[in-house]
């Protein structure tokens, strides 16, 4: 008997005769999840099952309010399971199978690149480590992107190239579009009717299938990838996509493998189709942080529910629900996230992760915000990216945490001009929010952070400022903080 969990639809390693499928209320019932992240999984894992049985597997799919409940109904005692080993949390998968009296056998999970093994052999002795030796240490292992042994064209990466803003009237090819068929219509339908959510259901248009995500893959290294470098980290108002791959809900449900998408991408460069720095930006993505992060979740989740190293304990501010705000960008991405489930990296950091932190959110309600929201979004990826690179709540993932000023937005995106705000302003009613929280949040948070190094400048800005100064801003910050409180931001 082969488990096929909900996000481990793979092609390798399943040999198995026949294979059982749980799908579970209980999962869809833990949050207000996006509608269109409940129908991605349930549409994907029943097409899943339907191709399994035209290929002759014999699958067992049961509808259950729990794992366990599932397990119980469909595993009399005594077989062995076979199941891929999980991202995290993999004694309790064990445990949940052999309450029936089953016996488990993890096999490997082609959803991933580096196995535990070795990944464990690669930390071993390592006093502390983080994701550049990693990334490094990946790209010598699998010869991606390397040439006699040195990184193609000279460098590691080539970030400074990839910071750069469109030019007005820029225009991205439309990624392709995957309207509902029938299993699909009917998944929207049935998350409609069953469950409370948090978002629009409508328009749902996401890969549900090998096909599908083969498609997308096609299209992202054919016409995408090569502008995706220079205007990776650039957010636009009318332009939720600019050239990003939208391959991380297939990805992270097991339909895309992380090896044939970054050999495609890897493919495009050697044949002049992409620019190197694009490639390289991608492949990092794909083999670097997301490989790194699931590693150091599976070895720290505990500590990563737990965790809160700058005491910060507000509720979430109700603009993550409802939008509400004339903050244009924070405005502007959560109606995107709230309308499709997704926006980019650069979105979900330095908006929506970074008001939480200078605004001193509880690192914990905003991870579960991310895990509700997203149609990529499973606790593996989340977790250490909100609680550790977004709220900085543990130095596991990085060493500063990614607080700013509005300047940044301002920089990468067109949502400023369009602002009720002020960004070049730091009090006063009409002056950009972000402004007075980044420097009260310094100022709060001098104890945990003032002496770290990679903070000194920021802190040195801080110093000069006077002590009038520095009561206007703590003020403005106590303003801002009661209007996000009361939804009058
Ligand atoms: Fe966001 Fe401030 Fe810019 Fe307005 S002015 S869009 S609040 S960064």
């Amino acid at each position: 008997m082969f488990l096929v969990l909900g996000d481990q639809l793979t092609r390798r390693p399943f040999e198995s005769e026949n294979a059982l499928m749980v799908e579970t209320s209980e999962f869809a019932r833990r949050y207000e999840y996006h509608p269109k992240k409940l129908t991605l999984i349930f549409s994907a894992m029943r097409h899943y099952r339907d191709e399994l049985r035209e290929e002759g597997v014999d699958v067992r799919y049961v509808h259950a309010d729990t794992f366990e409940e599932g397990f119980d109904a469909a595993l009399d005692g005594g077989e062995t399971v076979r199941v891929q080993r999980p991202a995290a949390h993999a004694d309790a998968l064990r445990e949940a199978v052999e309450e029936t009296g089953a016996t488990v056998e993890f096999v490997g999970n082609p959803k991933f690149l580096v196995s535990p093994e070795e990944f464990e052999g690669w930390a071993e002795g390592r006093d502390g480590f983080r994701h550049e030796t990693f990334y490094r240490h990946v790209r010598r292992e699998t010869g991606y992107l390397m040439e006699d042994g040195e990184p193609e064209g000279g460098d590691w990466n080539y970030d400074d190239e990839n910071r750069d803003f469109p030019p007005e009237g820029y225009e991205t090819p439309e990624p392709p579009s995957f309207p509902p068929d029938e299993t699909t219509r009917a998944a929207v339908e049935e998350v409609r009717d069953e469950y409370e959510t948090w978002g629009e259901s409508d328009g749902f248009d996401l890969p549900v299938t090998l096909e599908d995500a083969l498609e997308a893959l096609d299209d992202f290294t054919n016409n995408r990838l090569d502008e995706f470098g220079p205007y990776q980290d650039a957010m636009l108002r009318d332009n939720a996509k600019v050239n990003h791959s939208l391959l991380s809900s297939s990805l992270n449900l097991g339909l895309l493998h992380p090896d044939e998408v970054v050999e495609r991408a890897v493919e495009a460069y050697r044949s002049g189709d992409a620019r190197l720095n694009s490639v390289e930006g991608f492949v990092r993505q794909v083999i670097g942080w997301r490989e790194y992060m699931r590693h150091v979740y599976r070895r720290r989740c505990d500590e990563m529910h737990e965790t809160n190293a700058l005491g910060a304990t507000r509720d979430l501010p109700p603009v993550y629900y409802d939008a509400e705000t004339d903050m244009e960008c924070l405005r502007t991405v959560v109606e995107r996230v709230r309308r499709t489930g997704y926006s980019h990296h650069i979105e979900r950091l330095m908006v929506l992760a970074n008001f939480a932190l200078v605004y001193g959110a509880d690192p914990h309600q905003l991870d579960d915000w991310f895990r509700l929201a997203y149609t990529d979004a499973y606790t593996w990826v989340t977790t250490p990216n909100v609680v550790g690179m977004g709220s900085y709540a543990t130095d596991a993932v990085s060493t500063k945490p990614y607080a700013s000023s509005g300047s940044y937005i301002d920089r990468m995106s067109d949502f400023c001009d369009g602002c009720a705000y002020d960004v070049d302003e730091t009090t006063g009613e009409d002056a950009c929010p972000f402004n007075s929280l980044y420097w009260d949040f310094l100022d709060e948070n001098r104890d945990e952070l003032g002496d770290n190094h990679r903070m000194s400048l920021m802190y040195s800005h801080l110093e000069r400022k006077d002590e009038e100064e520095m009561e206007e801003i703590r003020e403005r910050a106590e303003e801002v903080r009661r209007k996000a409180r009361e939804g009058m931001l």
